[in-house]
């Protein structure tokens, strides 16, 4: 068995770290690739890569090698590990020490999916090795504990460096906190913009969040008094906005985009995911239905020059898996799973671009604002 370069590379190029789109060649982590016999040495060179990314890393370069090019090949990888650029951290203001990025997941319409979307990126990024949590703060109709299976939680409450602070619930490798722990189901909705926001200052300020990656806030339908809470209390890495392709929920999706680009508030548009985009039969997956129209996500991204991201068909176990608290991304190897894998991946490369080529997102301070009146 004769192993050639071009053979690592190639199976090289399949690869990429856990959480990013671009593979570990284009994104030039592999610095030298040499063969000797059945021997392979490979040299990576990686920014400050957590133990359990950089595992499983080795462990998929192994694998793959073994499995595509030669089972007894002998690999040896040697990492070098370099110091991140200063840019790949750009949050200042009033972040949350340790959070590295806050992603606000909304809609213009309610009952479009954004939660299961939520939910289903959130336990994607876990599985791929990313520290990740969810603010729920849909006080219309917060839907996460039940999601993620733990519905009727509460949360304890922890010292801190002397401070009392509230411990996050953890469910799949996700920390979760939502508005609906504190409420009772019929009580959420009848809060007062002044109170829910309160609430969620503490949820985000006085939690014990720890490190994370991400920090995915499910926003409530609409453009409201809680996205006006929220930007203008966080400095947000950028927006994700989920949609059908039915037109009126279209139409309510613009407004949010528009709200988030517009000047005085200006948080960058991670993307559009169209959900809902067809029916298909989990039996006949070749069967699709288009009963909300076709690929109308797709074309508003377009229009509002934002990112696509990826769309999700309407299937019954993704309805079921959310009842059962369940997200139905935790099955590996689905259609479905395999759709959530490249919209987060997606995801990640358009934070990755974001925090390369974006200033930080500040705060906003929002003084001229009559409501949302301006953007409608
Ligand atoms: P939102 O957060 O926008 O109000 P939800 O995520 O709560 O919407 O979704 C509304 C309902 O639609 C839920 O019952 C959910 O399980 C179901 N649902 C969402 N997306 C899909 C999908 N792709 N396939 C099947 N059912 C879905």
């Amino acid at each position: 068995m004769k192993i050639t370069k071009q053979a690592i590379f190639d199976v090289l190029k399949e690869i990429s770290l856990p959480g990013e789109g671009q593979n570990i060649i284009d994104r030039g982590v592999v610095t030298n690739v040499m063969i000797f016999g059945d021997q392979v040495d490979i040299d990576l060179q990686l920014e400050n890569p957590s133990l359990q990314a950089r595992k499983k890393l080795e462990v998929t370069i192994l694998r793959s090698i073994h499995q595509e090019v030669y089972e007894k090949a002998k690999i040896n990888i040697n990492i070098k590990v370099v110091a991140a650029k200063k840019q790949l951290n750009p949050i200042k203001g009033k972040s949350i020490p340790g959070i590295e990025n806050i992603i606000a997941i909304s809609s213009g319409k309610g009952g479009v999916g954004k939660s299961t979307i939520t939910s289903n990126i959130a336990v994607t990024l876990a599985q791929m090795g990313c520290k990740v949590g969810v603010l729920d703060a849909d006080i219309y109709g917060p839907s996460i504990p039940t999601m993620f299976d733990i519905e009727g939680s509460k949360p304890l409450s922890v010292k801190i460096d002397g401070k009392s602070k509230m411990q996050p619930i953890e469910n799949y490798g996700v920390k979760i906190l939502s508005i609906g722990f504190f409420t009772k189901p019929e009580q959420a909705v009848i809060w007062r913009g002044p109170m829910a926001a309160k609430a969620l200052n503490q949820m985000i300020f006085d939690a014990s969040w720890g490190e994370l990656d991400f920090l995915l806030i499910d926003l409530p339908p609409g453009t409201g008094d809680i996205h006006l809470s929220i930007v203008q209390a966080l400095p947000l890495s950028g927006a994700l906005v989920v949609s059908t392709p039915q037109n009126v929920a279209l139409s309510d999706a613009k407004k949010g985009i528009s709200m988030f680009q517009q000047e005085n508030i200006k948080v960058p548009v991670l993307g559009v995911v169209e959900n809902m985009s067809y029916f298909t039969p989990e039996e006949l997956p070749e069967n699709k239905y288009y009963i909300f129209g076709k690929k109308g996500a797709e074309y508003l991204a377009k229009d509002k020059g934002v990112p696509f991201l990826g769309s999700v068909p309407i299937i019954q176990s993704v309805r079921e898996a959310s009842d059962y608290g369940r997200p139905a991304s935790l099955q590996e190897k689905t259609t479905i799973s395999d759709k959530f894998n490249q919209i987060t991946k997606n995801l990640v490369s358009q934070v990755i671009f974001r925090n390369k080529n974006l200033p930080p997102t500040k705060a906003v301070e929002i003084t001229n604002l009559v409501g949302c009146e301006a953007i409608k």
